[in-house]
């Protein structure tokens, strides 16, 4: 039987929905309504159109929002003194710099130059060591976006064997951080794992934040397996997920499909963060 499709468009207009109540509840409270700040460095169109979905998102919520677009020749010292004029500017509450930045800038002095209480992206290191210490803070939007996809679906985590591919800081770390403090019992699969298909297929729940399409195919599927697939590549035939969705619907209980799957659950989540960050300033 076919797996079922898990819906993160439904999933994230519900969320959107909750975070209007909250921007809302908010507003009555401090007679202001949240604000993000983005930051694009140069002019890649990919970018260009993330943040300007977010900006909807923000509209869409009742939040503010508002754009700083530097040119591609910015240098890192220009960079570090927005991010500083932002964290110390009273009237904002969460900064975004979209990645990638251009080569002269170190992502890695960005990241850490934000202000983590302002932190919607969840990536300074101090909000990554509170996600490790298992303390509540700003957390990765796309990991809380798979994680509010399993509560919804009503996945019971704990004791389960849940396998993540990928190891990367915004999307494989955060996951399996958060599906360890589920009471998952979790494996992190990266490009230098032996048998990758074998190590998939003992997973309960089955996590591919990899980047590669279509590279799980069938023989890494358990039956029964819950499949969130985070990929979007862009590929001649569309945009294509990390799993072969054909071969895993047959397999699995249940799938998220590439669009319509982890996506709309990014910026729902961001939202989710936005609203979070100006609570807890
Ligand atoms: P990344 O930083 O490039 O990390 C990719 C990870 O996959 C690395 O840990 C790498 O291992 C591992 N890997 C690469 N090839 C592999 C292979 N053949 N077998 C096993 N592991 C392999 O990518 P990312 O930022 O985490 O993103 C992953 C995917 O998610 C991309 O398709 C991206 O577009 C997508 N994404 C989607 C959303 C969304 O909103 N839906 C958000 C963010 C990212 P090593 O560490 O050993 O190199």
């Amino acid at each position: 039987m076919a797996a079922q499709i898990i819906d993160g468009k439904a999933v994230g207009a519900a969320v959107r929905e909750r975070v209007r109540g909250e921007v809302a509840a908010y507003k009555a409270e401090a007679g202001r309504v949240p604000n993000l700040v983005t930051v694009i460095v140069g002019d890649d169109p990919a970018s260009e159109i993330y943040v300007a979905n977010k900006h909807r998102g923000c509209e869409e919520a009742g939040m503010r929002s508002s754009h700083h677009g530097l040119g591609g020749d910015t240098s890192e010292a220009e960079l570090l003194e927005l991010v500083a004029a932002l964290g110390a500017d009273d009237d904002v509450d969460g900064i975004l710099v979209q990645l990638p930045v251009p080569e002269q800038i170190n992502p890695d002095a960005v990241v850490t130059a934000l202000d983590p209480r302002k932190d919607v992206d969840g990536l300074t290191p101090l909000n990554a060591g509170l996600l490790a210490h298992g303390v509540p803070g700003l957390v990765p939007c796309t990991p809380a976006g798979v994680m509010e996809l399993l509560r919804h679906e009503g996945v019971d985590l704990e004791g389960t064997e849940a396998v993540v591919v990928g190891r990367s800081k915004l999307v494989g770390v955060p996951v399996a951080r958060l599906l360890l403090a589920a009471n998952a019992t979790v494996t992190v699969c990266h490009s230098r794992t032996r048998d990758l298909a074998a190590t998939c297929r003992r997973a309960d729940v089955l996590v591919a934040a990899v980047g590669v399409p279509e590279l799980l195919g069938a023989d890494a599927i358990k039956p029964g397996a819950v499949v969130i697939d985070v990929g979007m590549n862009r590929t001649e035939d569309g945009l294509r997920g990390d799993v072969n969705f054909d071969a895993a619907v047959e397999i699995a209980a249940a799938i998220t499909p590439v669009p319509g799957g982890v996506g709309p659950m990014t910026i729902a989540m961001l939202l989710s963060n936005t609203v979070a960050a100006a609570r807890a300033r």
